[in-house]
Order: C-alpha cells, then structure tokens, then sequence
C-alpha cells in the first residue's frame, strides 16, 4: 500500500510558542518526501515526528521570511551528515536566491549530498513531473514573494469488472485492451471509467488571490494558512494573510474534502474558534485545526 499522508511538523506563524514550533510540513507521497517551509526547529520536529533525512525527496519552500525558511540550514545540513544516498531538490522563489544561498552555506559542513538548485519565477510553473505526481507553483500575494505549491496525480482509467464479463474479456486480454485502447471491437471506455488522479495544495503566506482559488481547485487534500480570525480581517489583508472565514470559502467553493488549517497567530489563545469561523463561512467537509505532530491521510479516493 503506498502511503499518502500530511505530517505536520510545526504550526506557528511569526513567533514559535510553547505549543507551536516554527513551520515545518511533510508530504509523503508513494515513497517520496516532499519538505515544505522548514522554520526553526524542524529537524527536531522531523525526529518527533519520526521523519529522517532519508525520506526527503524535495524541499519547497514558499518564500523568505524566517518562519518558512530558518530551518533549511539545519535541514541541509542534516541531510549531508547522514550522507543522504540520493539527490535532494529544492524550489524556492527565485528572487530569494541570495537567501538560500546564505542559508545552505551558513556554517562549514561536508557536502555529501547533491542539492539540485531548481528556483520558481514569474506567475508560476510545473516543477515536475514523475509517474506519481505533477508538481506545480503558482505565485501568490504577500510582501515578499510567495508561491503556492500542488501535488497533482495523473488521472488513470479503472476498469470494471462487469462490464469486462460482459464483453467477455478477461486475463491477458485486459491488459491487452488497456495497452491498445480497443480489442476485438470493445473501446476501452466501454469497459472502464476515468479515476481522477489525488489534488493536494500548500497555500501558505498570502492574501486573496487569484492564485489562492487556481491551487485550491478540486483538492482533496488543502493545507492553507489562516493566519488571523475574521475580526481581524484589516490586519490580514494588510499583511498579506488570510482569515479562517476566507480560507474556508476558498474551500468550500473548491470542493476541496480536507482543509487543514494553520500558521496561527500567536494573539488568539482558542483554537477551536478557527474551526467555528470556518464552519460559519460554509466549509462542510473534513476539517483540521492543525496542531503540531498531526498527521492527515490524503482522503481516500472517491
Ligand atoms: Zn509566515
């Protein structure tokens, strides 16, 4: 079974708490590790969280403040001591360069480990792409230049078993007809339907925009920043944040299954209102409040 789940490794904006570490978020996807925003602190978290060097793959990191970046040198670092057997890429906001360079060359250290530079520009891009997933960045708005991030899996066909009987096909002849498209007459969508591939999207430092709505659009899986509450909303579009309401409007229009919220300001002592606020704005799906050391599965297909 491969394994699809959000490990949450810190959940504080700004100013870590005692409750809170610093930014810090794991996807595992099928095998691989994608590391989001390492702030201060990460490699700890990574141990508590049972997450080792070795299973990060990529590293994405949304901009250059020190809440979602403070980490990489630590993290770097690690990787290179435990002699990390294969590559590790890294995306990043390409006017920040200077940024990660100071922070992959902060101290002295044996390199040992290939880092693959591969920074985002412009209004975004696709990053990647692998059999698992296509990986995609869209710019957002904040002070500091900021990128969203997507997971998205190919779509596939499924295939249904009735109607494969029906049409007396079976054994090596399935998969012929999969390969071919047609077999002795029979189409491959007579025979099957279309499985849509799993959407998971890091939204982190941003107001409302455009990019915000392209990335959350049929997620299963949203992990968003909502930095303020909604009575604070001035604060948040000032400072390029959202509000719980806003995230989860974003949300709810999306279709998104599980939002997870996060990146909370260190002024609001109840979490539960974040939840309250997202569920007054209509957001009726799956819903996370995130505390540190969570872990969320991606929803299981439909
Ligand atoms: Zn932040």
């Amino acid at each position: 079974m491969s394994v699809r789940e959000f490990v949450v490794l810190g959940t504080a904006s700004q100013v870590p708490t005692r409750h809170r570490n610093h930014n810090g978020y794991l996807l595992r996807w099928d095998g691989e590790g994608i590391l989001f925003d390492p702030g201060e602190g990460t490699q700890r978290q990574m141990l508590r969280a049972g997450v080792a060097a070795h299973d990060l793959n990529r590293i994405c990191v949304t901009h250059f403040h020190g809440d979602h970046s403070l980490g990489l040198a630590g993290v770097i670092q690690r990787i290179n001591l435990d002699r990390v057997p294969h590559p590790v890429t890294a995306h990043y906001p390409a006017s920040g360069q200077r940024f990660f360079d100071r922070l992959r060359y902060a101290t002295a250290y044996r390199e040992t480990v290939r880092i693959a530079e591969e920074p985002v520009s412009g209004e975004g891009a696709v990053l990647a792409e692998t059999p698992a997933y296509r990986l995609e960045a869209r710019l957002l708005s904040h002070p500091v230049e900021s990128y969203g991030y997507r997971i998205v899996e190919p779509d596939a066909r499924r295939m249904l078993p009735a109607a494969l009987a029906a049409h007396g096909i079976a054994g090596p002849d399935v998969g012929r007809l999969q390969k071919e498209g047609v077999l002795r007459g029979v189409t491959l969508p007579e025979v099957s339907e279309v499985r849509a591939g799993q959407r998971v999207a890091f939204v982190m430092d941003t107001r409302m925009c455009e990019g915000v709505t392209a990335l959350a659009e049929g997620c299963d899986l949203l992990v968003i920043e909502s930095t303020f509450l909604d009575e604070d909303v001035r604060l948040a579009t000032d400072h390029g944040h959202l509000t719980a309401g806003q995230a989860a409007r974003v949300a709810a229009r999306a279709g998104v299954r599980h939002l997870v919220l996060t990146h909370f300001s260190q002024r609001y002592a109840d979490p539960a209102e974040f939840e309250r606020q997202a569920r007054a704005a209509g957001y009726e799906g799956e819903l996370t409040v995130a505390r540190d050391l969570d872990r969320v599965p991606v929803p299981r297909r439909r």
